[in-house]
């Protein structure tokens, strides 16, 4: 995978680097300490952890404070927000979706957001064919993909069953050349803090599929770990942390959230 952005790359700026003073700046900063803290502590290098900001309901002014602040990878989980707003900011910006995708929403994302590098959340198989087709179609380069596992068995969660993510995770590598994949995602609990059981319950995705699909674990990313749990996550394997609120503040969501 390619080098993400790393804690020791903020803490020092550098002139080729804008010294920002604002909130989600000092922000970021906190949160790339803490990933090089917690990745020194169980003996993984901060550079093998990739911070997604989840920049969703937050302005692109905001955005455009972190990015200054050098920050590369950003995510969302509403198309028409990512749609509106990808083409205001530098194209030089990582985008990930994450979440769930509708199949009619495939299009107007991959031809409206020519940067978006990762989507986080295939999560069967329709998806993925329609991602692979709507790739080819535009010639695009190959879109990486990870896809979704339902760890903590909520109705209300999207994800496959743990049971049946080698099986997709197979499709998506044997069938979809048009995406590469990537690893696995999963969502925690509703309140948004996981257990270790659901991060345990990922790894164990990865063993089998890594087993299945005769890859080694560096092939298969794992992408856990939000505000509220991502140093447990980075202890427990993750390679892909996704942070909003503790980077942009709490979000104020209208009475009826709209995708
Ligand atoms: C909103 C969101 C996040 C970020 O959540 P925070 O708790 O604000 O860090 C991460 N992953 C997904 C899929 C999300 O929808």
């Amino acid at each position: 995978m390619e080098p993400p952005l790393v804690a020791e790359n903020l803490s020092t700026p550098t002139d080729t680097m804008a010294v920002s003073s604002s909130a989600a700046a000092e922000a970021l900063r906190s949160v790339l300490h803490r990933v090089h803290q917690v990745s020194g502590r169980c003996g993984r290098a901060p550079h093998q952890i990739r911070v997604v900001a989840v920049s969703k309901t937050k302005p692109v002014s905001l955005i455009r404070q972190v990015y200054d602040a050098g920050h590369r990878c950003f995510g969302e989980n509403y198309v028409q927000e990512l749609v509106e707003k990808a083409p205001q900011l530098p194209e030089d910006i990582e985008w990930h979706f994450i979440g769930n995708l509708q199949s009619n929403k495939v299009k107007p994302l991959l031809t409206g957001v020519p940067n978006l590098a990762y989507v986080e959340g295939i999560d069967d198989e329709k998806i993925a064919n329609r991602l692979n087709t709507v790739v080819a179609s535009i010639g695009r380069k190959p879109l990486k993909v990870f896809v979704q596992v339902n760890t903590s068995g909520e109705e209300s969660k999207f994800g496959v069953e743990p049971s049946a993510c080698v099986e997709l995770a197979k499709h998506v590598s044997l069938n979809c050349p048009n995406l590469e994949f990537c690893g696995l995602m999963t969502i925690g609990m509703l309140d948004y803090s996981s257990t270790p059981e659901n991060f345990m319950t990922l790894a164990n995705c990865r063993t089998e599929i890594c087993k299945a699909l005769g890859i080694p674990e560096e092939k298969c990313e794992l992408s856990m770990g939000m505000s509220g749990d991502f140093e447990q996550a980075i202890e427990m394997g993750s390679t892909n942390i996704r942070v909003g609120s503790t980077i942009f503040g709490a979000r104020e969501y209208p009475k009826k959230a709209s995708n």
